[in-house]
C-alpha cells in the first residue's frame, strides 16, 4: 500500500523540524490535499533509510542453532570452516537471507549490498536462494548481489565461469578477493574480474584485506583498471586495511588516486582490524560506506545488522567522541553508503523515494551514541515498522 502520508515535525538528518509528505511512494514538498494519514514525529530525527553496504546474506545463522565455533585464527581457517558449515549445517541461503533482511528492516535498513558465495562446490545455489528472497521481499528492501569467489577464482578452475553464469542469472556486481594472497596472481585476478564486469556492463566490488605495500599495489592495479574501463563511480573496495598501514605521504597519494577515479571504500570499523583514516578519506572526497559484514556466522559470532550501531562502532574505532564526528558516521551509514553503492533517488528531497526511518533522538550524535530501538520505518509511503514493532502484514519466514 502506498497511500499518501504526512510526517509532521521531523528533523531531516538532525536539522530544523519540517513536515514531509510522501505521495505515490515519493517525497513531495507541497501541493495537493493534506494526506489522510499522518505521523507526529515530535521533533525526532529522520533519516532516508539506513544503507547496509557490505554483508553476506547467504551465510548468516540467524534463527539457527548456536554455532559451536572452534575455528582457527587465520583467514584460511575461516574459509575452510565456512565451506564445511555450508555442507554440514544445511544453511539455506533463501531462508537465511530473508531472516536477516526482516531482522534489519526493523532498524530501518532499506538498502543492502550482499556478497554471495559462488564456488565449485555450491555452484549457484546461494545466488539463486538470495535472488528468490530479493524477489519475495522487493517491496520492503532493495538488494544488490555481488558474485563472491571466496574460495578462490583462478585457484579453482570453473569458478570464473560460474560467476559469469551468476551475472546472467541476475547478480548485479562482480566481486573479487585478495588478488595477491589468496589468488597469488593479482594482475590476472583483477584482469579477469574487470573483464567480466566490462562484458556485463556491471560494477565491481573487491574484498581487499591485504596489508601494507602489498595491498597498496593491488589498489593501484584497481585504480588503473577503473581508469582504463571508465568505471568511475562503479568500483568499491571493501576493507582496504592497507590504507591505515602506509607512510602518510604514500597514504595520501593512494587516497587521492582513489578519489580521482571515484572509487568508493567500505569499512566496518572492526575492533580487530586497522582503522581507516576516515577524516582524510572524506576530505579527499572519497565516497565512504559501511556494512556489518557477516552477521552471526561462522566467521564471527556477533552482529545484528543495525547500521546505527555500526555508525557507533565506526566512531569508537576511530576515537571519535564529539557530535560533529558522530554525525559524520551517521552520514556514512546513510548518504555515504547510497553514493558508494549507486542508489538512485535516495534522500529526503522532492522526487526521492519515500523511504525513511524516524529515530527517537534530537541529534544525529544522540542517535549514534544511544541507538534508540523504538524506530518507525516507512518504505515508499507504507509504514512497515511503528515504534519498533513490525507491521502485522510483513511476511513471516519459517
Ligand atoms: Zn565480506
Amino acid at each position: 500500500m502506498t497511500a499518501d502520508i504526512l510526517i509532521r515535525n521531523a528533523r531531516p538528518m538532525g536539522g530544523d523540524p519540517v513536515d514531509l509528505v510522501i505521495r505515490n511512494g515519493r517525497f513531495y514538498t507541497d501541493g495537493g490535499d493534506r494526506p489522510a494519514r499522518e505521523i507526529d514525529a515530535t521533533g525526532h530525527i529522520v533519516l532516508p533509510g539506513l544503507v547496509e553496504a557490505h554483508t553476506h546474506l547467504d551465510k548468516t545463522l540467524i534463527g539457527m542453532d548456536w554455532f559451536d565455533n572452534r575455528v582457527g585464527p587465520t583467514r584460511n581457517d575461516r574459509i575452510l570452516a565456512d565451506r564445511r558449515a555450508k555442507r554440514e549445517l544445511g544453511i539455506d541461503a533463501r531462508r537465511q537471507s530473508a531472516r536477516q533482511i526482516l531482522q534489519t528492516l526493523r532498524y530501518g535498513v532499506l538498502s543492502i549490498r550482499s556478497h554471495v558465495d559462488v564456488d565449485t562446490e555450491i555452484g549457484l545455489a546461494n545466488i539463486e536462494g538470495v535472488l528468490e528472497t530479493r524477489e519475495a521481499l522487493r517491496d520492503l528492501v532493495d538488494v544488490q548481489l555481488v558474485t563472491f569467489p571466496q574460495s578462490g577464482m583462478l585457484t579453482r578452475a570453473g569458478t570464473l565461469e560460474l560467476m559469469d553464469a551468476a551475472m546472467k542469472a541476475g547478480a548485479d556486481i562482480v566481486g573479487g578477493i585478495d588478488p595477491a594472497t589468496i589468488e597469488r596472481d593479482p594482475v590476472r585476478h583483477l584482469d579477469a574480474v574487470f573483464a567480466l564486469a566490462d562484458r556485463h556492463a556491471k560494477p565491481v566490488d573487491i574484498h581487499l584485506h591485504e596489508p601494507g605495500e602489498l595491498g597498496a599495489f593491488c589498489l593501484e592495479l584497481i585504480v588503473e583498471r577503473t581508469r582504463a574501463l571508465s568505471l568511475q563511480d562503479r568500483v568499491m573496495v571493501s576493507h582496504a586495511y592497507c590504507l591505515d598501514m602506509l607512510e602518510p605521504a604514500r597514504q595520501q597519494v593512494l587516497i587521492e588516486a582513489l578519489a580521482a577515479e571515484r572509487i568508493a571504500v567500505m569499512t566496518v570499523g572492526s575492533p580487530s582490524a586497522p582503522a581507516l583514516p576516515l577524516r582524510l578519506m572524506r576530505q579527499a572526497g572519497l565516497a565512504v560506506a559501511s556494512g556489518s559484514d557477516g552477521i552471526q556466522g561462522t566467521w564471527e559470532p556477533w552482529g545484528n545488522g543495525d547500521m546505527l550501531e555500526r555508525a557507533k562502532y565506526l566512531a569508537q574505532r576511530n576515537g571519535m567522541t564529539n557530535d560533529a564526528d558522530l554525525a559524520e558516521t551517521a552520514r556514512i551509514c546513510t548518504f555515504g553508503g547510497a553514493e558508494a553503492i549507486g542508489l538512485a533517488r535516495y534522500g529526503l528531497s522532492e522526487g526521492d523515494f519515500g523511504d525513511l526511518v524516524l529515530v527517537p533522538a534530537r541529534t544525529l550524535a544522540e542517535a549514534v551514541a544511544l541507538t534508540p530501538q523504538k524506530r518507525t520505518v516507512i518504505r515508499r509511503g507504507r509504514i512497515v515498522v511503528r515504534d519498533g514493532v513490525p507491521a502485522d502484514d510483513l511476511p513471516h519466514i519459517a
